[in-house]
């Protein structure tokens, strides 16, 4: 029989204080030691904050690291769980899903004790982390494929006051876009096990090649100004610079009409960016089949008024992959 998964260390010492979160072996791979930061400071809000759930978007995990660097000193109140790598086989392999068992962690919560790892990594975190607070962060990107703007992203809660408040805390961050992603594949998803909890869940996104110091200083300071919004720093919240603009908007996606998918195999040519607004039948892309000298190339257009979202940027794409992303500001 194998041992149940355990932290290191008492989470609810006083101070700052690190372990692991220790998920237990299996048939398929040893024990593995996620190293958990916790910043307790006593009563007030208490906030868990994850990244590298997917393994080849490192933003997350970088951003993570910088907070326990700063955020003991700065943390006024109430506790601040930090785990940098929820899926360390899939950070250090770089792909978005666990090499291991090939899953993907946010799409198997709220886990399998007696599963596979990536299944004992999500029942290990909603054992003995999620229980531990009423707000979560899970830091994410879309990955090198995608340009994507910084971002935080939720997905339509059945709840209206569970919704409210989360759009709320997805605004406090004050990135150049708020989300409420109509997304085709919630099943098992992390935010979703915690909304069912009646937990506040942010998940932030950006996209765009590779990880770049731009890039983390803007989400870092999403961040920080969700940590003011929540009171657990202080400071005055701004909106980070982004493309000469300090600004932000709340926008909402609809299915199927929003997701642009490849009409053929090949390349796709972005023909605008992300966050331009676009008009019916305004071209999004070309799609350039590679493999036969008399196969055409694809206009893609956008189907309605919309704002772009987000955009692929590079990979060789199949029939059906998504291209573009569209939304529309939210209907409150
Ligand atoms: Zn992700």
């Amino acid at each position: 029989m194998s041992e149940a998964p355990h932290l290191t260390f008492d989470l609810d010492k006083p101070g700052i204080s690190k372990g692991h979160l220790v998920v237990p072996k299996g048939a398929d791979c040893e024990a593995l030691s996620l190293p958990v930061f916790s910043l307790n400071k006593g009563d007030g809000p208490r906030l868990l904050i994850t990244g590298g759930c997917h393994g080849n978007e490192l933003e997350g995990p970088l951003v993570a690291r910088r907070l326990v660097e700063w955020l003991p000193e700065a943390q006024t109140c109430g506790r601040v769980i930090i785990v940098p790598v929820l899926n360390p086989p899939a950070v250090q392999a770089f792909t978005r899903n666990t090499p291991i068992d090939g899953l993907n962690l946010n799409r198997v919560f709220p886990g399998r004790a007696n599963g596979s790892v990536t299944e004992r990594i999500a029942d290990a975190v909603s054992r003995l982390l999620l229980p531990t607070a009423d707000t979560v962060f899970d830091l994410h990107s879309f990955g090198p494929t995608w340009d994507f703007p910084p971002s935080t992203t939720t997905h339509p809660i059945s709840d209206p006051a569970l919704m409210a408040k989360t759009i709320g805390m997805a605004e406090a961050f004050k990135l150049p876009m708020t989300l409420v992603w109509d997304h085709p594949d919630t099943p098992g998803m992390f935010d979703i096990s915690a909304h069912n909890k009646g937990k506040v869940f942010v998940c932030a996104e950006l996209g765009g090649g590779t990880v770049g110091a731009e890039s983390l200083a803007i989400y870092e300071a999403g961040v920080r100004n969700a940590l003011i919004s929540l009171g657990l720093i202080e400071g005055k919240a701004e909106y980070p610079m982004f493309r000469q603009r300090k600004s932000s908007q709340t926008l909402q996606t609809r299915r199927p009409a929003d997701e642009l998918k490849s009409p053929a195999r090949g390349i796709f040519e972005p023909r605008c960016s992300m966050l331009d607004e676009v008009k019916q039948g305004d071209l999004i892309g070309i799609l350039h089949p590679m493999d036969s000298s008399s196969a055409d190339s694809n206009d893609v257009r956008s189907p309605g008024p919309s704002i772009v979202c987000g955009i692929r940027s590079g990979g060789y794409v199949e029939v059906d992959e998504w291209l573009a992303l569209l939304a529309r500001p939210l209907n409150r």
